[in-house]
């Protein structure tokens, strides 16, 4: 049986290790600033935007909430962006997607400033990651708390075969960057990957990465014994019951460790971007803090 990757007890310490940064940051006079964009009334979007409103309150960060309907233009929004980018107090912008069908997503993540990019959507940030940048810039939280999860995990990375299904810009491609600057050999496998090819990539792989959005897509004659299986995927079924991208029930009896849906990767999505939050707080006021993931 694989070993559970806890990702509700992961998050939870990592909001600790966050927590402790924000006191620190408290000692030079700096509390981190988040801003987070809504447009419309999405319900999901609403409940995200809550909870990470909430779960910023709860480590010291000041986290306020910019509501308008799904009428506004986007030149509004890039108005309040531009606002936000020059507000000292604001150390973090997010926008939460999706955006109503008229505003064009690429320009709203184009017009936050670089060093405010909480998300690491600005092509500047995802140039720097896949130029092998070294120092602290914002990377896509969810593949970055898949990377804290593996850390956490002291899970080998350098010579190991990884393999990431979906190749998202949200997801599956940072995830490739980040896994090869830790000298994994990865493979970036889509919807035009043919299935034979899937299914033999799949079986020689260390770790595996599935980021597709297909209900339990990944079965147990694609996983080698003992490798690392991290499932990102979230799927409501028609009953309500939540399913991954993997057939847990069939993997984990081969894996060696694996994440379970829910209680995976989905916690630690919002830890991280707190993680980032304060790490851009830190420099902007030159503060040098230790890796949040380091404190866990
Ligand atoms: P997306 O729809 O943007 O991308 C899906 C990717 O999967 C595409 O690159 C596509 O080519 C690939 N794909 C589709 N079918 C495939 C197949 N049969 N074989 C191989 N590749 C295939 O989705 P996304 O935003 O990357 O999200 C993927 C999943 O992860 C969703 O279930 C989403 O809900 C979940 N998600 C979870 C979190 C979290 O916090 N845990 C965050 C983001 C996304």
């Amino acid at each position: 049986m694989a070993e559970l990757i806890d990702g509700r007890l992961i998050a939870k310490e990592l909001r600790a290790a966050v927590k402790a940064q924000v006191e620190v940051l408290q000692g030079y006079n700096v509390v981190p600033g988040l801003a987070v964009i809504l447009v419309g009334d999405d319900p999901a979007s609403e409940i995200y935007v809550r909870n990470k409103g909430r779960a910023a309150e709860k480590v010291g960060v000041a986290a306020q909430t910019i509501r308008y309907a799904a009428d506004l233009s986007e030149a509004e929004v890039i108005a309040k962006i531009a606002e936000l980018n020059a507000d000292p107090a604001i150390d973090a912008i997010l926008v939460q997607s999706p955006l109503p069908e008229h505003m064009n997503e690429q320009h709203i993540q184009e017009a936050i400033s670089p060093e405010k990019d909480v998300d690491g959507f600005h092509p500047e940030n995802v140039g720097k990651l896949f130029a092998n940048r070294h120092g602290f810039f914002p990377v896509a939280n969810t593949p970055r708390g898949v990377m804290t999860m593996l850390h956490h995990e002291h899970v080998e990375l350098a010579g190991k075969n990884a393999v990431v299904v979906g190749r998202s810009v949200l997801v599956g491609t940072p995830m490739f960057a980040l896994l090869q600057r830790e000298n994994a050999t990865v493979s970036l496998l889509h919807k035009y990957t043919p299935d034979a090819l899937r299914h033999q990539l799949l079986r020689q792989a260390d770790i595996i990465v599935v980021a597709t959005g297909v209900p339990e897509l990944i079965k147990a004659e694609d996983v080698q014994p003992g490798a690392v299986v991290i499932d990102v995927g979230i799927n409501r079924m028609e009953d309500g019951h939540l399913v991954g991208d993997v057939d847990f029930a069939a993997v984990e009896p081969i894996a060696g460790k694996i994440t379970p849906v829910p209680g995976g990767v989905g916690p630690m999505t919002i830890a991280t971007l707190l993680e980032t939050t304060v790490e851009l707080a830190a420099q902007h006021h030159d503060v040098t803090l230790e890796a949040g993931w380091q404190n866990i």
